[in-house]
């Protein structure tokens, strides 16, 4: 019996310590790609449910790295927020984002003008960028914000900052309450993000400075089938509406989950039906596409 508590022992630990070195190096990894700028972000379009127009883009990080390909953010963003690399990170997806809609933006610009007075305008589109609670503790983050803004020249109101539920609900502190009403002051709009995945109390619905709320993928997946989920879907959206919040449905694949969305007069869409998250060189192209039907 001694023995074989050893060897479980001896079996035990070096998987732990493999597992040690592995995260080791993948942060090592990460904090080079950050400096050398190697983490990107790809976009994938907000669409009005009414008229299926695009009204913005959600980035979304994404790591080409040279062994494993491109690593999506459900295996480097906790990994940058436990190291506190989420602070550098963030600032670099986030001045990628905000430059190039502001790229986006003034191709739009040009094209207005260009069609002349009395013809209709195309508005211009909106980024929504994830934001990390760490981020939102550091008392130099709307500072930040304000000098992208003004050197990208982008409008406040075009950037939309998401938080997820949970971090809003678990952690808020006084910091983090501080730089909301800052951003908020400045223009710039925060979007509740994963809505009804956290602890839902919903008083603060209306004691945060919140804009947009995002529903949770969970909740669409079956609002096609599931008369209760719809009824579900449907209170969120109605909740949201008295308080003056806009609603995005997040993870729409079906025709018919569209469809059911329009019925519950949800203002925005977002999911694989109408594009998954794009490199930055496919987005002018899939705008072009819409333009001409
Ligand atoms: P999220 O903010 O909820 O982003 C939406 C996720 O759903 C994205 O996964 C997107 O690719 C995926 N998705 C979009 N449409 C559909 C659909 O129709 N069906 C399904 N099943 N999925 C869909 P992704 O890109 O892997 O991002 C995962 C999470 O990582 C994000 O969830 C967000 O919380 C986080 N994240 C991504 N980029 C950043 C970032 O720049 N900063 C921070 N802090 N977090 C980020
Ligand atoms: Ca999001
Ligand atoms: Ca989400
Ligand atoms: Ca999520």
């Amino acid at each position: 019996a001694k023995d074989d508590g050893k060897r479980r022992w001896r079996h035990y630990e070096p998987g732990l310590h493999d597992q040690a070195i592995e995260r080791t190096a993948l942060r090592d990894q990460l904090a080079r790609a950050i400096d050398e700028q190697d983490v990107l972000v790809h976009y994938q379009p907000v669409v009005e449910i009414g008229d299926g127009r695009v009204c913005g883009f959600e980035s979304l990080a994404r790591w080409p790295h040279p062994v494993r390909g491109l690593v999506g953010p459900d295996v480097f963003i906790p990994l940058a927020e436990e190291t506190g690399l989420i602070l550098p990170l963030g600032r670099l997806l986030l001045r990628q984002s905000v430059e190039h809609i502001a790229v986006w933006n003034q191709a739009r610009d040009e094209a207005n003008a260009e069609a002349g007075p009395g013809s209709l305008k195309v508005p211009p589109l909106y980024v929504a960028v994830n934001v990390s609670l760490r981020q939102l503790r550091d008392p130099r983050f709307s500072a930040e914000v304000t000098a992208l803004l003004r050197a990208s020249g982008l409008s406040p109101t075009l950037l939309v900052l998401e938080l997820t539920e949970s971090d809003l609900m678990r952690h808020h502190d006084e910091q983090a309450r501080r730089t909301m009403n800052e951003l908020k002051e400045l223009g710039v709009r925060i979007a509740i993000d994963d809505f009804g995945t956290g602890y839902s109390s919903l008083s603060y619905l209306r004691e945060l400075p919140i804009d947009i709320l995002k529903i949770d993928k969970s909740f669409i997946a079956d609002i096609a089938t599931s008369p209760e989920q719809a009824a579900l879907v449907e209170g969120i959206i109605r909740i949201a509406d008295g308080l003056g919040l806009s609603v995005v449905a997040e993870g729409v694949e079906t025709d018919a989950q569209w469809d059911r969305l329009g019925g519950c007069d949800c203002d925005f869409g977002q999911g694989f039906l109408f594009s998954p998250p794009l490199p930055s060189g496919q987005v002018t192209a899939l705008l072009e596409a819409y333009r001409d039907p």
